[in-house]
């Protein structure tokens, strides 16, 4: 096991796998004289617990020297092991009070969230038999996650907050999941970006019950915000640290405009379900990976209402047609 790739100012990026097609996250260690700030653990998988426990043994870093453990959003790739880690280091976990609302909703005790998500996907046209078996495997998640921390520090929009020596600025972006935190460092031009602008791969951007009602419209405006940061080094939760942050903004608006026409386009005078306009965009090969198909789904959802919104598109319930 390597000890991480080492950045500028002693920065340790350890890429933890994940068993889907995204392949890895990057957990990121940034020394200071408080200790280690461990920003996005991963997911927890023997494996994952496995290569930190190697790490630990190898690496500069060790379990006591970690001070904070600071999660950028919710989604179990990210904050998976963070209760993990703190039964091994007692340092604490902060995160954005709406995203630790989203994982309590989503893994909590009492929790109806996949019942709802099941209800609502099948009024946007997913076949019952498939939502059966994705609720089950959204259910599937829990033991990713736990233990879950029980108790979280809550970090704010434009509060700073103290990693690696340097005040970072948290940055609110809608769009990709509630409450998700970038973290700006103004001085040193350095972006800490989670999932909310990644290179190579464009984060999905998907609609789910309870949550926002026009996420990618909301995802857009977060993007036009956040173009305007003087940006050098820009560090994701997944792929590679890059340079040219703006440029790449640029990319992830025209991609989603490209979409949106592509989506309209199909769609003519008679009424398709979500689900439909769904496999005829990304195919029906996804039926054999649940997975991917929330995610497709709940994307394809996501711009059905931004154009609905636009007024292209007229909605009837889960279906669209051509106003
Ligand atoms: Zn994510």
């Amino acid at each position: 096991m390597s000890t991480g790739i080492e950045h500028p100012d002693g920065w340790l990026q350890v890429k933890i796998p994940l068993p889907y097609s995204l392949k890895w996250v990057n957990a990121y260690l940034l020394p200071g004289p408080e200790g280690w700030t461990l920003i996005d653990p991963g997911l927890r998988t023997s494996e994952t617990e496995r290569i930190w426990t190697a790490f630990m043994e190898e690496a500069p870093v060790s379990w006591n020297r970690i001070a904070k453990i600071v999660l950028t959003h919710h989604h179990p790739d990210h904050y998976g092991l963070a209760g993990w880690f703190r039964e091994r280091t007692g340092a604490n976990v902060w995160m954005s009070e709406t995203a630790r609302a989203a994982a309590v909703r989503m893994w909590g005790e009492n929790e109806t969230y996949s019942g709802e998500m099941l209800e609502a996907f099948r009024e946007h046209g997913l076949p019952s038999e498939l939502a059966r078996e994705m609720q089950a495997h959204l259910l599937g998640f829990r033991e990713r996650v736990s233990p879950q921390p029980e108790e979280v520090r809550y970090l704010e929009a434009g509060k700073p907050v103290a990693m690696g020596g340097v005040d970072w600025e948290p940055v609110a972006g809608e769009g990709h999941a509630p409450g998700h935190l970038s973290f700006y460092d103004r001085t040193g031009k350095r972006l800490i970006c989670g999932d909310q602008v990644l290179p190579d791969i464009s984060p999905n951007i998907g609609w789910m019950p309870g949550g926002d009602g026009n996420p990618l419209a909301s995802y857009l405006s977060s993007l036009e915000s956040m173009r305007e940061l003087d940006v050098e080094a820009a560090y994701p939760g997944h792929r590679d640290p890059f340079g040219g942050f703006r440029e790449r903004v640029d990319e992830l608006l025209r991609h989603h405009e490209r979409r949106l026409d592509k989506i309209a386009e199909g769609i003519g005078d008679e009424k398709i379900s979500s689900f439909d306009v769904c496999e005829r965009l990304f195919g029906t090969h996804l039926r054999g990976n649940l997975h991917n198909l929330r995610f497709a789904l709940a994307e394809t959802i996501a711009h059905l209402i931004l154009l609905e919104t636009r007024g292209v598109l007229a909605r009837d319930r889960g279906s669209w047609q051509r106003k």
